[in-house]
């Protein structure tokens, strides 16, 4: 399948996890891909190759540190320049932290509202003006569960995923009439280093093997008792990209095992 052969995809947040399962799907269509993120020059390499292999066109990287609004705006401009208009914009880059409220540390929640947040709004305005331009154009926010419901200790990534629903709205609203349609996604656990780091904290803070904690959280919350897997997500985000999903608009398509039934 080669869907989306021309198109030009950046999806931030893709040297790990979910983001680079989504830029494979993408890449599996044939899309152009641009991964950002940090990580081993090495690494990166390993990840290009990868993406050529699952059919993407061209493949570029760029490491632009997203908390930073200047850097976005470079790395935009620099996308144009190099491989074309943005097409498919994935706003996947995240981080997390966890503290009761009033342990929370000021500069943990400036960095999560940030990157979860505000990184988002400035993709998006650098990008959409182009896909207006072209009358096409997908945009693809990684939210969460945790953008509908909320759990405690997790007060900054709450309020961020929260946002990035409602900034998903209102550009789906304000784009409604055109071919650019705007949704969010919304994972329940999957297992990455973001969640295997939250993972290890409970084994090591209860006192249980890593086994015992990976069972519990999933028990706490995710009824299937099965996590999520990044390559579920990246077949959403093609679909999402595809004619079928056209007049899906402002959505947050939530695939959780059941948390949010509850
Ligand atoms: P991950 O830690 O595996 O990957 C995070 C990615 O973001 C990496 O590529 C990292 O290099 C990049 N990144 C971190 N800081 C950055 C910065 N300042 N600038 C640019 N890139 C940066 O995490 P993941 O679990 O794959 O999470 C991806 C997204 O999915 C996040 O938005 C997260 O909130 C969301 N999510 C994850 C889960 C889950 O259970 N894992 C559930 C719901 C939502």
């Amino acid at each position: 399948m080669t869907t989306l052969k021309g198109k030009v995809a950046l999806v931030t947040g893709s040297t790990s996890g979910i983001g680079r399962a989504i830029a494979l799907s993408l890449a599996g269509e044939g899309a152009d891909v641009v991964l950002n993120g940090f990580g081993e020059d090495e690494a990166i390499e390993g990840l290009k190759g990868e993406m050529a292999k699952a059919g993407a066109g061209r493949v570029l990287f760029d490491g632009a540190n997203l908390t930073q609004p200047d850097a976005i705006g470079a790395m935009i401009r620099r996308i144009e320049r190099e491989a074309g208009a943005i097409d498919v914009l994935v706003n996947n880059a995240g981080i997390q932290h966890t503290a009761v409220v009033q342990d929370f540390p000021t500069d943990r929640w400036d960095a999560i509202i940030a990157l979860n947040l505000s990184a988002c709004f400035h993709t998006i305005h650098h990008a959409l003006p182009g896909m207006l331009d072209r009358g096409w154009g997908r945009i693809v926010n990684v939210a969460s569960v945790h953008g509908l419901v909320a759990s405690t200790r997790k007060a900054a990534y709450v309020a961020a995923k929260h946002g990035l629903v409602g900034l998903t709205k209102v550009v789906a609203l304000e784009t409604a009439e055109t071919g650019v349609t705007c949704n969010a996604i919304g994972p329940g656990w999957v297992l990455t280093p973001l969640v295997q780091a939250q993972i290890d904290r409970r084994a090591k803070e209860e006192n249980i093997p890593v086994a015992q904690a990976e069972h519990d959280l999933l028990a706490e919350k995710q009824p299937s008792k099965a996590f999520v897997t990044p390559e579920q997500l990246g077949a959403l985000a093609v679909f999402l990209c595809g004619d079928a999903a056209r007049q899906i608009r402002g959505q947050t398509l939530v695939v959780d095992g059941g948390w949010t039934a509850q």
